[in-house]
């Protein structure tokens, strides 16, 4: 049987804003998506801390093969900021990733470059002044594969965040399809997510629906009011 593909948000942290002076071959790189040169006194950059392979607290997980899917797919996507019902405004592009690795721990950390416009400085000054450092990552991808059995999530018995003998069951996110956009918000927000257009649902939410609905492939809206708890 053939799923349609899930549109999914994923949580991460701002991590860094960027002296202008102090990258080498910035302007340039930033250069390369745009119609006229620029300086660097025209713009800002900010690292982000898209998504990373550890178990993410609604049970899901992207494997590594995923993580250097998403990083090759980012530059040249917008960052957008989501800040109330009414949706959310284009502010950046992403210009280069790269993966980032701790130890154990591999993230994908791509950077954007956000125009210093006068419609952009409040944006700006409030990831510089640390109000904004939470990001989120939209994407779609294929397969949500069960951790304990292998088998679509869909399509098995097993519940994230139970645990099955050694094994913490959760969501591995695989085949990824598009990264859709990044997004910045204000930290603390954790209560809703708003997009423009239709509802998303969480994961757990669209399992379930979709367990309900076996046989009917599910859809989720790409951009909808996105509950996080
Ligand atoms: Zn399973």
């Amino acid at each position: 049987m053939e799923f349609e593909p899930f549109v999914f948000r994923h949580q991460g942290a701002l991590v860094n804003t960027r002296d202008r002076g102090t990258l080498t071959g910035t302007v340039d790189e930033v250069n390369a998506f745009t119609l006229r040169p620029l300086t660097a006194e025209e713009f800002a950059v900010f690292t982000l801390d898209l998504c990373n392979n550890r178990i993410d607290r609604h049970f899901s997980r992207f494997p590594e093969e995923e993580l250097e899917r998403i990083n090759a797919l980012v530059p040249g996507r917008p960052l957008m900021e989501r800040h109330d019902v009414r949706g959310s405004l284009p502010r950046g592009t992403f210009f280069r990733s790269r993966l980032h690795a701790d130890g154990e721990h591999l993230s994908v950390r791509p950077d954007v470059y956000v125009l210093r416009t006068s419609d952009n400085q409040d944006f700006i000054l409030n990831i510089e002044g640390g109000v904004y450092r939470e990001t989120s990552i939209g994407f779609s991808f294929r397969k949500p594969e069960c951790s304990v059995c292998g088998k679509d999530l869909r399509a098995c018995d097993h519940i994230p965040g139970r645990s099955y003998g050694e094994n913490l069951c959760h969501c591995v996110l695989r085949d990824v399809l598009e990264v859709i956009e990044g997004s910045v918000v204000a930290s603390g927000s954790q209560g809703t997510r708003f997009v423009a257009g239709t509802r998303a649902l969480r994961l757990d939410d669209a399992l379930a629906a979709a367990r309900r609905d076996f046989h009917t492939p599910i859809e989720l809206g790409a951009g909808g009011l996105w509950e996080d708890e």
